[in-house]
């Protein structure tokens, strides 16, 4: 199993001239890692559901003067297989390619005994965290083709590795997630040069850590901008070999 190191220090321009597609762009560690990336020099494409929120990353993206950014509003719970079509062709005729996916969004739902979990909060998790990336993941895939050191990376968590009571529909769409990464990695790393890892980014002073564990002092977590060395890695050429892990980004 591959440990990532955490004195890792990425180049200052490692990302420069490259593309790179965030999901859940707008809030927590998304937002951290698009503004990180754009600070490496990356294009990247801003997806989320809210425009206010994703303006506010686009503005702090061009105030530190990194490359301007692409925002895509997109509500993963309600996208259809023609929305990632169109998101598709969209990149294809304003860009050109893609050479990463970051595959972040996700939902929470309910922490609750599995007899008592809400079939549509199932379905909406199931929806965001997992048919999402497996579409997103299909449409993008030909765009990735054309470049020649293209990264997918999923985003999953300690209950996808090791499931725990009360975690519903959260814990089996990040086991699914484990489990995608680890099957796409085999088709593509044959055929292609796209490696596909997973990322599990810890606890981190998000939004979603503070619905998970309300009675947690934020203050005793890292920012998400603490992970970012992580996920340059995982997007960046110094990561290129590695493909099918499933990496911890805090030690
Ligand atoms: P946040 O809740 O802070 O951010 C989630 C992001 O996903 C937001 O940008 C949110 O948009 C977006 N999002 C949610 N639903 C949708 C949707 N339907 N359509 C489009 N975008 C959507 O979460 P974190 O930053 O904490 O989590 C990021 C990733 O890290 C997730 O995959 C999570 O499972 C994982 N993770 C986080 C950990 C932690 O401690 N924070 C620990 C382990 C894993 P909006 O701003 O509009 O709500």
């Amino acid at each position: 199993m591959f440990v990532f190191d955490p004195d890792y220090r990425p180049a200052p321009d490692l990302l420069a001239g490259r593309i790179i597609l965030v999901t859940g762009a707008s809030d927590g560690i998304g937002r951290a890692i698009s503004l990180g990336f754009a600070r490496y020099g990356a294009s990247v494409v801003l997806l989320g559901r809210s425009i206010s929120k994703l303006e506010s990353v686009y503005d702090e993206i061009m105030e530190a003067g990194g490359p301007p950014p692409a925002m895509y509003p997109l509500d993963l719970a309600g996208a259809t297989p023609r929305d990632y079509a169109d998101l598709a062709s969209r990149i294809d005729s304003e860009l050109g390619w893609l050479d990463a996916l970051v595959h972040n969004a996700a939902l929470l739902g309910d922490l609750t005994p599995l007899e008592q979990y809400d079939p549509l909060t199932w379905a909406r998790v199931m929806q965001v965290n997992l048919h999402a990336p497996f579409l997103l993941s299909q449409a993008c895939i030909p765009l990735m083709r054309s470049s020649s050191r293209a990264s997918i990376v999923f985003t999953s968590s300690g209950v996808g590795r090791c499931p725990r009571a009360y975690w519903g529909a959260y814990a089996v769409s990040k086991c699914a997630i484990e489990g995608l990464t680890r099957l796409l990695a085999d088709e593509l790393g044959s055929v292609s040069p796209i490696r596909v890892n997973a990322i599990n980014p810890g606890a981190v002073r998000t939004r979603m850590r503070a619905l998970a564990y309300p009675a947690e002092n934020p203050a005793t977590l890292p920012e998400p901008a603490a992970l970012l060395g992580a996920y340059l890695y995982l997007v960046g050429p110094d990561g290129m070999g590695l493909n099918g892990e499933s990496i911890d980004a805090q030690p």
